[in-house]
């Protein structure tokens, strides 16, 4: 019977390029189960349901929160996030590394949840290599942009908090350097 799945966190602001990050991760470790979060927030051109996120109303996503469905859940840029709890542990019960991709109000969440859960913060380079990338997206409106920016800043003085900090600046090298935290072989 295997132990119990490991819990590892990614935080780090908007546009660092943590989606990516994990992507590739996941393409390389099949055995790594990412949770998919709730959110209120409208998707995205090309975001599937149940696949990059579980669209909800402001309704629906207060009934979760009321029944004690999230693990943890967060205000965001306007919206709200939160992570289903069942399936996390479920995952952890069955033995898989789990893998969250959260923002920093719930990794603090987590943090006292699960303190034996790793979490690890990405890093951008400079804070000018972070709007560049925030604004190259092309997705968001400018007021959607600047809240972005203004919760990075929050987000960045956090990072002393984590047990790591890695700082993407080429993919490849943080990449690596998360997988030697995970100790994925
Ligand atoms: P985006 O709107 O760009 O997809 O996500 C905005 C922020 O919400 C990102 O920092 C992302 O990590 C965070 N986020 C995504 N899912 C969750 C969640 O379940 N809980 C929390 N607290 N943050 C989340």
């Amino acid at each position: 019977m295997a132990g119990r799945g490991k819990l590892t966190l990614i935080t780090g602001p908007s546009g660092v390029g943590k989606g990516t990050l994990v992507n590739q991760l996941l393409e390389r470790h099949s055995s790594i189960w990412l949770s998919v979060s709730a959110t209120t927030r409208s998707p995205r051109q090309g975001e599937q349901d149940g696949i990059n996120y579980f669209f909800q109303s402001r309704d629906r996503f207060e009934a979760l929160v009321a029944e004690g469905g999230f693990l943890e859940w967060a205000e965001f840029a306007g919206n709200r996030y939160g992570t289903p709890r069942l399936p996390v542990e479920q995952r952890m019960a069955e033995g898989r590394p789990v893998l969250l991709e959260i923002e920093l109000e719930g990794a603090r969440q987590v943090r006292s949840s699960f303190p034996e859960g790793f979490q690890i913060f990405l890093a951008p380079p400079s804070f000018e290599e972070l709007e560049r990338r925030i604004r190259g997206r092309g997705t968001d409106p400018e007021e959607a942009i600047q809240r972005r920016l203004l919760r990075a800043r929050v987000e960045l003085k956090a990072q002393g908090e984590f047990d790591a900090v890695v700082i993407n600046d080429d993919l490849e090298s943080a990449l690596q350097q998360v997988e030697t935290l995970m100790e994925l072989g």
